[in-house]
Formats: C-alpha cells, sequence, structure tokens
C-alpha cells in the first residue's frame, strides 16, 4: 500500500475575507522505496504539503493517510505517536535543539520514541555527512550547512518509513549535496519513501517523479529528466 496519501487535501489559512487557500484539492499518492521531488514557486504550497504530510497540521478538508492511517480524527498525542513512528523530517530552519549536543539531536527521535537509537546507522550516516567530528558540539557551535547535515541525519537515523525534506540541501555546497542525495538515493533503495521540497535541478535529477504545484495544486507531474526545465 502506498506511505503516504493525501485525498482531495485543501488547506486554508486565516478566515473571513483574510483567507488564503495555500492547497486546493491535492491529491497524492507516495510509494515506499521511491523519491519524489516537489517544486514549485515561492508560495506556491510546498511548505504547506510537507507539514500536513508529516501530520503536523491537519487539512481543512480532504484526508492524509500516513503509514494506512488517516489523520483526520486523530488527537495530538495519537498523531504525535503516528509522526514518531512513521515520518522523519527536515526542515528548512533545521530545528535542532539548542541545549542538546549535535549527537544528542540525531538520537533524540529514538528517545522520544522509548527505543535505542541505531548507533551503527548514526555513525554511518555522520561519517558520510562528513560531520561525525562535531558530533559533540552544540547547534551554535555548528555552521548552517553543518546544522542542516546532522538534521539530515537526525530525520534518517531510525529508518522511518517516510521522510519530508524542505530544502535539504540548501545550505550546503556542491559535493555536499551530492553526498546527501546519495544517502536520499540509498535510503529510498532500503524502502524509505521520500519527498523533498527543492529548487534545486540536481537534486530533482535523482528523483522519480517531480511533482510541480502552483497556487496550491498540481500543475503537473514530470520524470525527473525534466527538472532543468522547470527550476
Ligand atoms: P511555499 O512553501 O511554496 O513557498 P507555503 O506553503 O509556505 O508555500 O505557502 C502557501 C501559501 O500559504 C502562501 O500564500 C503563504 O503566504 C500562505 N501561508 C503559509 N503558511 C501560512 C500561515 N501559517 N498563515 C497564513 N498564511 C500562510
Ligand atoms: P559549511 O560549508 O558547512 O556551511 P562554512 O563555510 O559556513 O561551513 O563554515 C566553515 C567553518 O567555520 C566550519 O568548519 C565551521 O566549523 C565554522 N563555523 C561556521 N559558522 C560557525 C558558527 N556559527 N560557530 C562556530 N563555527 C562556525
Amino acid at each position: 500500500s502506498h506511505a503516504l496519501l493525501l485525498r482531495g487535501v485543501t488547506k486554508r489559512y486565516g478566515t473571513g475575507a483574510a483567507v488564503v487557500t495555500a492547497l486546493d484539492g491535492v491529491d497524492l499518492a507516495i510509494e515506499p522505496g521511491s523519491i519524489t521531488a516537489v517544486m514549485g514557486p515561492s508560495g506556491s504550497g510546498k511548505s504547506t504539503l510537507l507539514h500536513l504530510a508529516a501530520g503536523l497540521d491537519a487539512p481543512s478538508a480532504g484526508d492524509v493517510i500516513i503509514g494506512g492511517r488517516s489523520v483526520v480524527g486523530l488527537d495530538d498525542d495519537a498523531l504525535t505517536a503516528l509522526r514518531r513512528d512513521e515520518v522523519g523530517v527536515v526542515f528548512q530552519s533545521f530545528n535542532l535543539v539548542p541545549s542538546l549536543t549535535a549527537l544528542e539531536n540525531v538520537e533524540l527521535p529514538a528517545r522520544l520514541a522509548g527505543r535505542a537509537p541505531d548507533h551503527e546507522r548514526i555513525a554511518a550516516l555522520l561519517d558520510d555527512l562528513d560531520v561525525a567530528a562535531l558530533a559533540e558540539r552544540r547547534p551554535h557551535e555548528l555552521s548552517g550547512g553543518q546544522q542542516q547535515r546532522f538534521a539530515i541525519a537526525r530525520a534518517l537515523a531510525q529508518r522511518p518509513a517516510i521522510v519530508l525534506a524542505d530544502e535539504p540541501t540548501g545550505a550546503l555546497d556542491s559535493a555536499t549535496s551530492r553526498e546527501v542525495q546519495d544517502i536520499l538515493v540509498a535510503s529510498a533503495a532500503a524502502g524509505q519513501a521520500i519527498v523533498v521540497v527543492t529548487h534545486d535541478p540536481a537534486v530533482a535529477a535523482r528523483a522519480e517523479r517531480i511533482v510541480l504545484l502552483r497556487d496550491g495544486r498540481i500543475e503537473e507531474e514530470l520524470p525527473a529528466t525534466d527538472a532543468s526545465t522547470v527550476a
């Protein structure tokens, strides 16, 4: 079955005359073992789509089905549990916990879920991302690019079924970006479903599919070889 399913998803912010329709009837099925790139101009609804797919926010209409379970009608505790079990998220702002070391941040999803961190997986990720030597630093002692790499490691550490990433290579040089692309491709090959919001045609080219958003609707779906024409 699908890793993730959006059915007729509409999201409105605000009320009355100030209402903004950020997503407007979006249908999207994400399969295990696939990489989907979400592209589109600023304000087209990309971040909103990721937030809803992560169960961080509820749709105004339609349904989001994460790992076979509908988010509609779930209370906050159930939603949090579903998210912890199924989803890894990389935010644009990285969202590392400032009081924890970088390594403790990467181990946090496991600890919150009451599981032992996968130390072997984490060591391999930090090594591949070239940040193993920085593991004991606090986030404020790291550059933006280094924080981004720890945020990626945190999202992937427990091999969640679904990985959602908002511009995961935005703060990285092209060699490091390629490293991240390789890790995403390997994660998909291992069965994880990857959804990545990106403006970077090199990242989109590693996806099987590009979903192009405009004004809250899916305007077009393209094979990834067309990335250079939409960036
Ligand atoms: P993108 O990620 O493609 O830039 P967003 O999902 O951030 O698009 O935004 C889609 C639309 O929803 C925009 O018009 C934006 O201004 C609006 N929007 C996003 N988040 C909020 C919010 N929390 N409150 C009000 N409007 C919002
Ligand atoms: P990156 O390419 O990873 O973003 P930068 O070029 O921004 O790295 O930073 C180069 C070096 O400067 C890094 O090795 C990092 O250790 C250090 N550095 C950058 N920003 C900070 C900061 N806010 N605090 C401590 N060290 C920093």
